[in-house]
Formats: structure tokens, sequence, C-alpha cells
């Protein structure tokens, strides 16, 4: 990749802003990187200025092809060290700015070939989807501590050193453990009905014969405060409409100890969703260490409303929950980790990815496997292609993203003497939809060379740059300022599947999967191979 095309050889100006960088001593500066860039690349269109000012030798030299004359070049080469320094300095001041439209041009100029073979070799068929579906359909879903879940890492394991991946290997992780088992809802007044549910992540078991009792309904907690009184030895529902999930989520995750909190006996949630066919939404739920544990469950869209109606006319509504939930000893698990590694700085890492582990409903096809197939078929469409990065991308299928997000903090665990090597996370976990783009967090100066590698992606209308990128699982290392990136996908039908029975592979579209595979490997190579590093800086990504 690194070789220069025919008749093209890096000019005087470029090999003496590459030896004054050595006597410097001053190494991997942005400014000077892209002077050992450009000392490998040819003298493109956006070099020929400040070489013919600084050195009177035109760019485009007819030399033999493929041939890097800079690495020939003895390092005695005669050129004198004050026009060298002189060199570097120019060279300084035009790369400065990292989306300058020198470098800019540049980014387009150097990696539209390599852009292009990933997004052609990504559309070409459904491998992605294909792979994704051996993997649900084999595996089913596969919640932390679940032998599917670690069945599903050992194949994974396998097929990348069938793929030709690099230092596969599973990192381990500690988990947490909570097994569903047997529960049910009930409607005893004013009819008898079963009623859909699903517990939530990490709730307490009901006593054996199950908790029957009056419901009160609310739509927020100001009106359970306002109406604490009502509430004591009663079932707490909390009838929140959809709003946006970061908004919504809070009422599954801190509903069980609000409603605790007023002396309540268990907490109802409608499911977290803009659309529902009666099917209930699980998910994970915290409980506040100050107050008792009550168990607590997701019910369906339909029966929060049915509820509500019945109270409002005046009805008693009664159910009765039955739970038989159980949270045991933390379980070995481990992220599955592969690598294309660097060419030249193999210790500096992007790392792409997505969550492998579910919720114990449905396949965990668009949460997440989607995500961890996609960033897995990135990197071995690079391999497949011959696309070595100057550094290194590794694929990171994180384990326990939805109950404790112990993958991410292991990761970061295992890794902190090397975080400052790491120049970009990725992450999928919004579904594998339509992508418009990608998200990204990170300083000024490197969402404006995001910018520029997106456009790398319009070809396939997937060049926007959003704010707010990131991922739970790589919260941990966007925390200590490594950027963060996500593909900015159609969310419109996201959470209509997620965490119900209905997440399975037929709500994907094969050709949708492939935009975000290639969406997520052009980001990724890139970013691995550019000149400059990307500078680093970010902030936590987004609460739970
Ligand atoms: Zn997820």
């Amino acid at each position: 990749m690194h070789e220069l095309p025919p008749g093209r050889r890096p000019c005087i100006a470029h090999r003496a802003s590459r030896i004054a960088h050595r006597a410097s001593r001053i190494a991997h500066r942005p400014s000077c990187a892209s002077c050992i860039s450009y000392s490998r690349y040819p003298c493109i269109a956006v070099s020929k200025k400040l070489c013919i000012a600084v050195s009177k030798t035109p760019c485009i030299d007819p030399s033999p092809p493929s041939i890097d004359l800079f690495h020939l070049l003895p390092p005695s080469i005669v050129i004198p060290r004050r026009f060298a320094l002189l060199a570097a300095v120019a060279f300084s001041t035009a790369f400065s700015a990292a989306a300058s439209p020198l470098h800019a041009q540049a980014i387009a100029t150097t990696y539209r070939a390599a852009a292009d073979s990933l997004i052609d070799a990504a559309l070409k068929d459904s491998a992605a989807w294909n792979r994704l579906a051996k993997l649900t359909d084999t595996f089913g879903n596969r919640l932390s501590g679940s032998r599917s879940l670690e069945n599903a890492i050992d194949w994974a394991l396998a097929e990348m050193k069938k793929d030709g991946l690099e230092n596969v290997r599973g990192e381990p992780a500690m988990v947490p453990h909570w097994v569903r088992g047997e529960e049910s809802l009930a409607l005893v007044s004013p009819r008898s009905a079963p009623l859909r549910m699903l517990g939530l992540g990490g709730s307490i078991a009901t006593p054996k014969r199950g908790i029957t009792a009056p419901v009160i309904v609310v739509g927020s907690f100001d009106e359970l405060t306002s109406r604490a009184a009502d509430a004591k030895g009663k079932i707490v529902l909390f009838d929140v409409p959809f709003t946006s999930y970061r908004e919504t989520v809070a009422y599954r995750v801190g509903g069980a100890s609000a409603a605790a909190k007023v002396g309540a006996v268990a907490a109802l949630v409608r499911s977290v969703t803009p659309m529902s066919f009666r099917t209930p939404h699980t998910g994970n739920m915290r409980y506040d260490s100050t107050v008792a544990k009550i168990p607590t469950a997701a019910v369906t869209v339909e029966d929060a409303l049915m509820m509500r109606r019945m109270l409002d006319r005046g009805d008693k509504v009664v159910v009765t929950l039955k739970m038989n939930a159980r949270t045991l000893a933390p379980a070995p698990s481990r992220n599955v980790v592969a690598e294309v590694r660097g060419s030249e700085k193999p210790d500096e890492v992007v790392v792409i990815s997505g969550h492998f582990d579910s919720w114990d409903v449905g396949q965990g096809a668009m949460d997440d496997g989607g995500g961890a197939v996609a960033a897995w078929e990135a990197v071995r469409l690079m391999k497949q292609l011959g696309l070595r990065p100057r550094r290194t991308v590794r694929v990171v299928l994180w384990t326990n993203e939805e109950n404790g997000g112990a993958g991410g903090k292991a990761y970061r665990d295992a890794h902190r003497a090397d975080v400052d090597k790491h120049l970009l996370a990725i992450e999928s976990d919004n579904g594998v939809f339509k992508p418009r783009g990608v998200a990204f967090t990170g300083t000024d100066s490197a969402t404006a060379v995001i910018r520029e590698v997106a456009r790398l992606l319009d070809r396939i209308s997937a060049g926007g740059v959003a704010a707010d990128g990131g991922g739970s699982d790589i919260e941990p290392l966007m925390t200590l300022g490594v950027p963060g990136m996500s593909p900015d996908v159609d969310e419109s039908r996201y959470f209509w599947y997620h965490h119900t029975e209905a997440d399975t592979m037929d709500k994907l579209d094969p050709h949708e999967v492939a935009l975000c595979v290639a969406t997520m490997a052009v980001m990724a190579y890139v970013v691995a191979d550019m000149p400059a590093p990307l500078p680093h800086g970010s902030r936590p990504a987004r609460p739970l």
C-alpha cells in the first residue's frame, strides 16, 4: 500500500524534512508526521507548490515505477542542515492544521483506491449477514454467564483463526451471572387474564407464591412522589411514553428503587419502545443500595395502557407477579480480540468493535450480534484485500455489555498502560441499519480530520459526521481520552425490537449490514494508516 505509484518519487523537500525531523529527534508530532507520510508518498499536487518553493525541484519526477526513493537514500545524503530545517519548518506550517485543504485533498487522493476496494468488497455479497445468521441460528441469544455465550465465543475465536486474522485471543473478564428463571404476570381483577411480561435484568425474585397486590399507575417520577401515600403496599406501574431511549430508560433502570422508596412491593415498567406488537422489552435495572430491593418487570405498551384505562374508569386493578430470578456468582468470560497488525507502528491501535453478548430473549441479532459481526467483517476484508495499515486495527467483540459492562472495563484495565496508543475506538451498537455516516466524539481538530475521511463514504451516502459518537463498551477508553466513534445509522426501527423476542435475523437487511461493514472498515483503515495520528482527547460518551 505504501509503494509509490508509477512515475513518482518523493521530492527533495520531503527528504529534507525527514532528515531534519530525525536530526531534531522530535518524533510523531502531528506537524511532522505529515512529513513522514509524504516522504513515503508521491509528491502529489497538494505539495507541489511547497516543494517548488522550497527546493525548486519539481514534484513529479519520472523515476522507475514503485520505487520508494526515500528508503534508498543513505542517511548521510548531502542536504545542508540549514536547508533541511527550513524545509521542515515550511512543512510544519503547511500541515499543522490537520484539516487544512491540503490535508483534506491528500486524504481523498491517497485513500480513494483503498476505500473503494473495501466498499466494493463489503457490498459484493451478503457475507456479513450470512455470518451473523450462522452465529444467531447456531447459538441463539447470549446472556453473560450462559453456556451459549461461551460457546459462541469459542466459535468466533476458531473462525477468526480460519480468516487468517492475527493475535486471535480471548481476553478474560469476570461477568455478572443473572438467570431469569420462570416468571409470569396475571391480571386478577377486574378480570383474570395472563399478561405478557419480561423480568428486568438484575431483579430479585418474588416469593414462590408470587406477589398479589393492587396496581397504581404513574406517568413520571414526580407523579410518584406526589402520590407517595397511595403507593404503599401496592405495585407501581410506570406508564411512561417513549420519547428518547436515553430519557425513557431512566424508568426501567431506576423505577424499582423509586417505587421501593415510597413503600411499594413491586414495580412494573411500560416497555421502552416507540412501537409495540404486545412484545415486552427487557433490559438492565439497578437497585439503589439505600432502599429495599423489590422485584421488577416490563409489561407491554398495550397492557400498560389497558391498566391505565381500567384505573381511570375507577376499576380496581390487581395483578399477581411471579419471578424466580437468581443472581449467581460472577462467571468467567472473554472479550474476543483479533488483529491486522500495523506495518510500521504495530503498538498503535484502532479498536473496531461491537458486543457479543445479548439479552436472554430473541437471537441478539440486532443487539448486538450485527455490530460485532460488522466489526469482525471489516477487519476480515482488510486481511482478504491485503490492506495492512501502518498501525494495528484490532477487532474486539465485547462480553457483558448488557448487564454490567465488565468486558469494556476489563479491556481498559488490561491495556491501561497502552491507552495513549489507542488512536480511536469504534463501536457499533445501534443496529446495523442503513448508515448516514458516523458519529464522533473527539477534539475539534480530530473532528475535522474525521470529516475528511468520511468523505470517502460519500459514494454510499454515508459521508456524514454527527456529534456524540461512542458506545458503552468503549466509554472506559473514551473517559481516558481516546476519541470514540459509532456508525450513525437509521435507528427508526431499532427500539421496536430492542431486548425482545423479536430481535431476530429477519429484521436485518443484508445490503444495509454490508453498508455498515463498509463504513466501519473505511474509517478504521484510514485512521490506522494516516500519516498523522488522530489527535487524542475525548469525553464520556453517554450515560447508560
Ligand atoms: Zn447493545
